[in-house]
């Protein structure tokens, strides 16, 4: 098999060369699947899914929290959940409460899981998303890293949204937003 060409059924690849001895990679079929097999040290790129953590937080109001994706970010300009990668080595309940800290200065309680959906918005970057409750014990609301601004919203007028799988949560919610641009979310 050409090793630069895509098998079919394969997702697009990521490495190009071995991570650990740097040899050249070569598609191979391993199990059903396409892998990409260093030849030299036998590496196997996997390819995982990255896990998101993410929090809903509400006020009293029943008003969900909801962060405006900077200058940069994939969707810039719309608007999330707070959310974001689980950092290898840490625990996912820790991740999602760093993330909405990072996001919104709030501190909250992470909860129950409310929500999960894997994301097949951009084929060369998959993801499974965990979405948890969360319940505020501390901090001030304001706007922070990936985040260019942090506010509340009534679930009856939710701003655009920057995701699918934020969407089909809000709707599962008895809500119903304008869905996301299907060409980017
Ligand atoms: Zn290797």
């Amino acid at each position: 098999m050409d090793e630069t060409q895509l098998p079919e059924g394969a997702w697009p690849g990521e490495y190009t060369y071995c991570p650990m001895c740097t040899t050249r990679l070569a598609w191979e079929e391993i199990g059903d699947a396409h892998r990409m097999r260093c030849p030299s040290c036998r590496f196997i790129h996997w390819r995982n899914p990255a896990v998101g953590a993410a929090v809903v937080v509400f006020d009293d109001e029943g008003r969900v929290l909801m962060i405006r994706r900077g200058p940069g970010m994939t969707q810039e300009g719309k608007w999330a959940i707070p959310a974001g990668f689980v950092h290898y080595g840490e625990e996912i309940r820790e991740a999602a409460g760093r993330e909405l800290e990072e996001e919104t200065g709030l501190i909250a309680d992470v909860g129950d899981v409310v929500w999960v959906a894997s994301n097949f918005h951009d084929p060369a970057k998959l993801t499974v998303g965990i979405w948890f409750a969360g319940s505020v014990t501390g901090g001030t609301l304001q706007a922070g890293d990936d985040a260019d601004e942090a506010a509340f919203f009534d679930l009856d007028d939710l701003p655009p949204l920057a995701f699918s799988t934020d969407f089909a949560y809000f709707q599962s919610l008895g809500a119903d937003p304008a869905p996301p641009d299907p060409a980017s979310a």
